[in-house]
């Protein structure tokens, strides 16, 4: 199948997203600056980097002689975008001049959640901080403050608390996102994926996309390469509950059971070995385990997988076929969001082991290697020795990262206190009451403490419990770490740099670091004036300076890696890859990956599914003032034939209900033959609590609300969201089919399974150096 770029865009629902990655998009009431000159005024164009997602696309601001910015291209020396960027990258000076804004430093004069506060300098807010903070580490010490990080921007901070003596700093990026991917990867390669997913899409002749989301969860670079990968021929299937915009490209399309994704994984495992497709050259020079391996998959086979994933057998046998035809040049993509079902680390290995098979990892059109970005570290002192981090990480659960901590984790130890007292909480950049599910524990949480800071750029929620709130000034108003990305072909560097000077009172995170480094007596742990000074020395380690790099803001490292070659060492226990993990039967887990059945979706209620959109990310961009106006609210979709037999109609507005009696927002349907009637799904982020947000207020639904149950991935604690069910009500009354029995809630409660605690050796695992989303 051979399609033109033109021809592409104009088949495709893809081209509402891919539309948005023409450079210099004309967005409303913006123009273009020939020359630039826009009429008699010089437009200056400064070079950095966008943080509306955490990819980072390269960018362009476009400033007038009063500072102004009139508008954001893309920036074409960055290697992986080349100039492009996606819708919200485009609106990215909407959140720098949103009238919503956090403008001054705030403490709160009401009850927590009410959202009083009284507007303050900024030397009272952190004397207040720091006070508090001092006094936290008298009473209970350093451990007893939890540090909740995201971006680049929050690495000063960062920094700050871990020269303060807590080790507690926890990240969504990974126990509700990709941490068990990164898991499992590791375990099977020595190497966790990275970001981002280092999938050759030049050279690939096969893309497999297990609940992945490309065209909706929008990376521009991915987008991009996911279109030339479909010009130049490349076959593409996808398997997803839902016909997603990467479905509607795809050569196979496979609705597959939601909750089974792994009987399909080693159901094709077992075809490529049995009918001996697998790269036998590759695992016998790279892998140990296979005999073993070989023998565990003989009882998976297709005909046992049909029945579980609804998938016809032969169907999996001809696209396990396909793979061993096109192999080593099949891209399966890890996944980046995997945090489902609770034994989601298992799955990420039977992707693993299916890539080890087809000879796909570290070869051209699979998944390519990460290089090195030598970049230089600032002199620092050695951080404070501390006590055992508190949220289960490297203990309870044994994988759980030691980098980015498990959120969740951390969350039950302050309301249990059972290691030790968690007392305070600082919050920076994250949203923990949207992207951490069980919000009611959240706010238990935030009942005990005696301390929550948050350091923001917009007032979302969880500002109004806020005991000090302190205005970051946005991505385009300061300088931050430099960004260094490994998994690239051409592996770079980037520098942010202000675009524009900071609006009202806001601060960019180096200074706010900068400055409570002195209130707490650790300056040393900061020995540069400026952050042109810092990122200066980061640079030396690549041969350029600041001043060299200025214009282009990027510095591409030439020296990659991307293939295996000759007799390559993994960093596994046994220097190969392990098809059978022996860290894992250590630990008392299973050294193989097997299929755990999910729990049915009981009569009447249908699974919660939710995902992207190209206009938003996450829940920060729902109060951008064009993002909004393209999307203000999400919709529910369901299955038109089910939403006949319940009288509903797309449009309709409805609530749902979970199974625990937790009520949606009212919201609209999309009915629609593109998700199997079992499910129903919804684009996350929507349904903002806080009234300061005024656009987004209260508008669509939040998925996270009716996420009040998780499964605990027992191997790293990672909390698989994908196990709440949702009834119909419209007008108040519920909608069931025949024979559906309601739910009886035990008690409006919030459940967290987790297997039986169990105590295990200790196996230390050493850790990629990684960053958040
Ligand atoms: S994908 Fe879009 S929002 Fe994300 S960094 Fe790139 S341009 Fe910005």
């Amino acid at each position: 199948m051979k399609i033109s770029r033109r021809e592409f865009l104009k088949r495709s629902a893809l081209g509402t997203s891919a539309l948005t990655l023409a450079p210099n998009i004309k967005l409303r009431g913006l123009e273009k600056y020939p020359d630039g000159w826009r009429g008699r005024q010089r437009v200056e164009e400064i070079a950095s980097f966008c943080e509306i997602c955490f990819w980072r696309c390269g960018i362009l601001g476009n400033v007038d002689k009063h500072g102004k910015l009139l508008k954001i291209d893309g920036n074409p020396q960055h290697p992986l975008t080349h100039g492009r960027l996606c819708a919200r990258g485009n609106a990215g000076h909407k959140l720098l001049y949103d009238p919503d804004r956090l403008k001054y430093p705030l403490l709160r004069v009401g009850e927590r959640g009410e959202g009083n506060f009284k507007r303050v300098s900024w030397d009272e807010a952190l004397d207040f901080l720091a006070e508090k903070l001092l006094t936290i580490k008298g009473k209970y010490g350093p451990e007893a403050v939890g540090f909740f990080p995201h971006g680049i921007h929050a690495r000063f901070f960062s920094h700050l608390m871990k020269a303060y003596g807590t080790p507690n700093s926890v990240e969504p990026a990974f126990a509700q996102c990709r941490g068990p991917r990164d898991v499992g990867y590791k375990l099977t390669f020595g190497s966790s994926v990275g970001s981002p997913e280092p999938l050759d899409f030049e050279e690939t002749k096969m893309m497999v996309f297990i609940g992945t989301h490309i065209g909706e969860n929008v990376f521009t670079g991915q987008v991009l390469a996911f279109a030339e990968a479909l010009e130049h021929g490349a076959k593409l299937l996808v398997v997803d509950p839902r016909f997603s915009t990467a479905a509607s490209k795809a050569d196979w399309w496979l609705p597959i059971k939601p909750g089974t994704d792994t009987a399909l994984l080693l159901a094709w495992s077992h075809v490529l070995v049995y009918e001996n497709l697998h790269d036998k050259k590759y695992i016998r020079k790279y892998a140990n385990g296979f005999e073993r391996y070989k023998a565990h998959l003989k009882k998976f086979t297709p005909e046992w997988a049909e029945k579980i994933t609804e998938i016809p057998a032969a169907r999996i046998r001809e696209t396990a076929r396909a793979m061993g035809k096109y192999r080593p040049a099949v891209g399966l993509h890890p996944g980046r969001h995997v945090t489902w079902y609770g034994n989601d680390s298992q799955r990420a290995r039977a992707m693993a082991n299916l890539t080890a098979l087809l000879g796909a990892y570290g070869q051209p059109g699979g998944l390519y290697l990460p290089s090195r970005v030598p970049a230089a570290r600032f002199p620092s002192p050695a951080y404070p020795k501390h006590k055992p981090r508190a949220d289960g990480a490297g203990s309870l659960y044994p994988l759980g990262s030691r980098g980015l901590g498990v959120t969740n984790g951390l969350i039950d130890a302050t309301v249990a206190e059972d290691s030790y007292a968690i007392k305070g909480w600082i919050v920076y950049g994250q949203n923990v009451l949207q992207s951490i599910p069980c919000q009611e524990r959240t706010r238990e949480a935030i009942a005990k403490l005696e301390l929550l800071a948050v350091v923001d750029v917009m007032p979302t929620e969880q500002m109004l419990y806020a005991d000090v709130v302190l205005p970051e000034a946005t991505y385009l108003e300061r300088h931050d770490d430099l960004l260094t990305v490994k998994n690239a072909k051409t592996p770079f560097a980037a520098v942010r740099q202000p675009v524009v000077q900071p609006l009202f009172e806001s601060k960019p995170g180096w200074w706010i670091a900068k400055e409570m480094s002195k209130r707490l007596g650790l300056e040393d742990y900061f020995q540069w004036e400026t952050p042109e000074e810092y990122l200066n020395y980061r640079l030396s380690g690549l041969g350029v300076s600041l001043q060299d790099v200025r214009a282009d803001g990027i510095i591409p490292v030439k020296d990659a890696t991307p293939y295996l070659n000759g007799a390559a060492r993994f960093k596994t226990r046994s220097g190969k890859i392990e098809l059978y993990s022996s860290t894992l039967k250590e630990l008392g887990f299973d050294p193989m990956p097997g299929y755990e059945a999910v729990e049915e979706v009981p009569k009447g209620y249908f699974r919660l599914l939710y995902g992207r959109s190209p206009l938003h990310s996450f829940a920060r961009t729902q109060n951008n003032e064009i993002l909004h106006s393209y999307m203000p609210e999400n919709t529910i979709w369901l299955n038109n034939k089910v939403a006949e037999k319940l009288g509903l109609r797309d449009a309709d507005t409805i609530q749902l209900e979970n199974q625990a009696g937790v009520m949606s927002n009212p919201v609209k349907l999309t009915v629609t033959a593109g998700i199997r009637p079992d499910c129903v799904f919804t684009v996350h982020g929507f349904g903002e609590g806080s009234p300061f947000m005024t656009r987004a207020y209260q508008k669509g639904t939040s998925d996270t609300q009716l996420m009040s149950r998780v499964k605990v991935d027992p191997i790293c604690g990672a909390t698989g969201m994908r196990v709440n069910y949702v009834r119909i009500f419209k007008g108040g009354t519920p909608l069931m089919v025949e024979g559906a029995v309601a739910i009886k809630p035990v008690a409006r409660k919030e459940s967290v399974e987790r297997k039986e605690k169990v105590s295990r050796p200790k196996v230390v695992v050493p850790e990629d150096a990684e960053e958040g989303c």
